[in-house]
């Protein structure tokens, strides 16, 4: 009798395995200017529903599609948003402010100018610069209700937090699906939701800037991992590289001495925000930014190929390929 029962067990528990491995539903397409791959497993058609809410996103919130309510903002100087658009600019304008500025969402004319947003790539004239960064205040930017305003011949692109976000709505309508385990990978910007199928953590590959491979791995679950990196969009000219993360002091993609940023928490949104900031303003203020703001954890990779990782990531961040953690920024210096 216990042996039939046991033997029942056995065979109820394989067939759930089978059931939960013939589950998995993967979408791979190119949005938000990335490819981009969602991996749920169970929830019905909520992977094709959660691709379609990117692209949706992806039109509401682009910079470059002129029909976008970003584009009205940008075009009228002020318009009439739906609220979550007003939501994501209010909070993308705190992300900003927390930064101190090294994150603005309005040095769109500075990155138009160098041709990141459309790929006719140039090095901008200083003057040039100096003209285009007296645009660029992100505490000129005003959300009112579901209006938003700029100041005098401003233009806004959530660019640097609209993958956060969409991970985060993705996230939420899986989870609101009964998905109990998902990866979603929106082009660096990577999102799991629960643990794996087996019940062990996600592994995320931390990519290596300077070249193939990883520099390391993350163990993660219901949380986002989100790199910025000087290696995923750049041009080169003249035997110099210039990549997309510009620095809102001078205009110039951000020089810091850190080639790749990776921030671990809770909210894609603010995971994405934060990146790029440290992305910009380097090492020492990042530690000083981390330190005074809980909730998220980072890996840096510098110029000269070391990895510094914050407290929070240790026994849960693994180098590969006989690498070394060079230094752990810990919560009291010492
Ligand atoms: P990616 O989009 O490649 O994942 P990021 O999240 O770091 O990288 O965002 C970079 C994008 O954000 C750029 O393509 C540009 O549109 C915009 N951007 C560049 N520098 C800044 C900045 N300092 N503040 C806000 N947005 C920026
Ligand atoms: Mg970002």
């Amino acid at each position: 009798m216990k042996r039939a029962a046991a033997l029942f067990a056995a065979l109820v528990m394989l067939i759930t395995a089978q059931s939960c491995a013939s589950s998995e539903k993967t979408a791979d397409f190119f949005a938000m200017d990335t490819y981009m791959s969602i991996k749920a497993y169970g929830g019905g058609d909520a992977v094709e529903r959660a691709e379609t809410l990117v692209f949706e996103l992806e039109r509401k919130l682009s910079a470059t599609d002129g029909a976008s309510e970003i584009s009205a903002v940008n075009s009228a100087g002020s318009a009439k948003v739906s609220q979550e658009t007003a939501e994501l600019v209010t909070s993308a304008l705190s992300l900003c402010e927390l930064s101190g500025g090294a994150l603005d969402i309005s040095v769109y004319p500075v990155t138009r100018a160098w041709g990141f947003t459309t790929g006719d790539y140039r090095v901008p004239q200083e003057a040039e610069l100096e003209e285009l960064l007296r645009l660029v205040d992100y505490t000129k930017v005003t959300v009112s209700g579901d209006t938003v305003t700029l100041g005098e011949g401003m233009l806004i692109d959530l660019g640097a937090v609209a993958k956060g976000y969409a991970g985060d709505r993705v996230t939420e309508l899986l989870r609101s699906s009964g998905v109990k385990s998902a990866l979603i990978n929106l082009g660096g910007n990577v999102q799991c939701l629960g643990r794996k199928p087996d019940g062990s953590r996600w592994k995320i590959g931390v990519q290596d800037p300077s070249g193939s491979g990883y520099v390391g791995v993350i163990e993660a679950e219901d949380e986002a991992v989100v790199t910025s990196g000087g290696y995923e969009r750049y041009f080169e000219l003249d035997g110099k590289t210039y990549w997309h993360i510009i620095d809102p002091s001078d205009g110039r993609p951000a020089d810091s001495g850190i080639i790749s940023v990776t921030v671990v928490g809770a909210s894609g949104l603010a995971c994405d925000g934060v990146s790029t900031a440290l992305f910009v303003i380097g090492k020492e203020k990042a530690s000083e930014l981390w330190r005074e703001n809980g909730g998220f954890e980072v890996v840096f990779v510098t110029e000269s190929g070391e990895i510094i990782i914050t407290e929070g990531l240790s026994g849960r961040f693994t180098p590969s390929g006989g690498r070394e953690v060079s230094e752990v920024i810990r919560r009291n210096e010492n």
